[in-house]
This record gives structure tokens, C-alpha cells and sequence, in this order.
């Protein structure tokens, strides 16, 4: 299909919105504002002489809507789970989300890329969660890792082109 569908994970207020309105509008906002889900769009190359739509779900961080995270799981293509550097309970709330991938798309789940993301690494200060425990649980899980700042706008384009590298069964860019 001309659609790729991405769907970003995390608890509330790890900064899920904020990557995904830097990626799209270029903008950061101090201002903390619940998502219930929202889609973006936006124009990729695909096999080099096409394009395609990436899709971006930015769901709720709550568990307040079950069926709607499992339809975005079952929909999506790629995964991107975030946390806060700032927050371990933040990073061990990720767990039953990919519980819940599992449970959602099954042995299909191997072939979805998956990014596990630290957000606020401008935050040093506060930091609760190291580099290298991130890194262990995504060599663990078979998936790719990055610390990103919103903020201060690093390595947010560099999250969505490892997530789009990974992808096996068509050439993705942006
Ligand atoms: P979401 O609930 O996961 O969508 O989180 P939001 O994107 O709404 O962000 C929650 C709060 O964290 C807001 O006040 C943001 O301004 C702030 N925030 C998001 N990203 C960053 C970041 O990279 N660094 C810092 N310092 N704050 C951030
Ligand atoms: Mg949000």
C-alpha cells in the first residue's frame, strides 16, 4: 500500500506529542496538553523512485483506551515506545506496552520496526534512567534505541530515519 503507519507509545507526559510536533511543524511547546490521538501526515520516498504516506498515530499515554491502542497496533507498521530519561517509572511502564504488541500482532511482530526512545536528555540533572540500561533492554528485545530531546530539537529527524532503515520489505526515507 502508499501508507506507512507509525503509532508512538509511552505513559503521559514523556514528551510523545512533543517529537511528533517537532518532526512535523518544526515547533516545541512548554505547554503540556493530554492527547487522546491525533494523526499526522507526511510525503517519504519509498524504492527510490516513489513516494508514501508516513502516517504518525500519536496516541494517549493512559491505558484509558485499550481498544484503541490494540487498533493502532493491529494498523501499524513501525513502533516507536518513549519514555522519559527523567523518569524510570516512565521507562518500566513500557513493558506491558510491549506485552501488549506481542499480544496484538503476534510472530508479525519481528518484522515491525521498533524504536525505544529517551526523551528530555537535555534534563541531565534529573536523569533517572542511564544510556546503558537502554541499550541492554533493546539488544534484549531486538530493537533500536536513541535519546532524544524535543526541546532542544536532537535527534528527532535521526529517530524517524533509523525507524524507517529498519523497515525490510520496502526502501523508506525521508
Ligand atoms: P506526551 O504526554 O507524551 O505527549 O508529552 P508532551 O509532548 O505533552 O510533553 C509533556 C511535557 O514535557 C510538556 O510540558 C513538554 O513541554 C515537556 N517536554 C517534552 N519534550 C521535552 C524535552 O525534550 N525536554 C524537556 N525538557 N521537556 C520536554
Ligand atoms: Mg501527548
Amino acid at each position: 500500500g502508499a501508507d506507512y503507519r507509525v503509532a508512538f507509545f509511552g505513559a503521559g507526559g514523556v514528551g510523545k506529542s512533543s517529537i511528533v510536533q517537532r518532526f512535523v511543524n518544526g515547533t516545541f511547546s512548554d505547554n503540556y496538553v493530554p492527547t487522546i490521538e491525533d494523526t499526522y501526515q507526511q510525503v517519504i520516498s519509498c524504492n527510490q523512485k516513489n513516494v508514501c504516506t508516513l502516517q504518525i498515530t500519536d496516541t494517549t499515554g493512559s491505558h484509558q483506551f485499550p481498544a484503541m491502542q490494540r487498533l493502532s497496533v493491529s494498523k501499524g507498521h513501525a513502533f516507536v515506545l518513549v519514555y522519559s530519561v527523567t523518569s524510570l517509572q516512565s521507562y518500566n511502564e513500557l513493558i506491558p506496552i510491549v506485552l501488549m504488541l506481542q499480544e496484538v500482532k503476534g510472530s508479525a511482530l519481528s518484522d515491525s520496526p521498533i524504536m525505544l526512545v529517551g526523551n528530555k536528555k537535555d534534563e541531565e540533572s534529573r536523569r533517572e534512567v542511564e544510556y546503558s540500561k537502554a541499550e541492554k533492554l533493546a539488544t534484549k528485545w531486538g530493537i533500536g534505541c536513541i535519546e532524544t530531546s524535543a526541546k532542544n530539537n536532537e535527534n528527532i529527524t535521526e529517530l524517524f530515519k533509523k525507524l524507517l532503515a529498519m523497515e525490510k520489505k520496502r526502501q523508506l526515507a525521508l
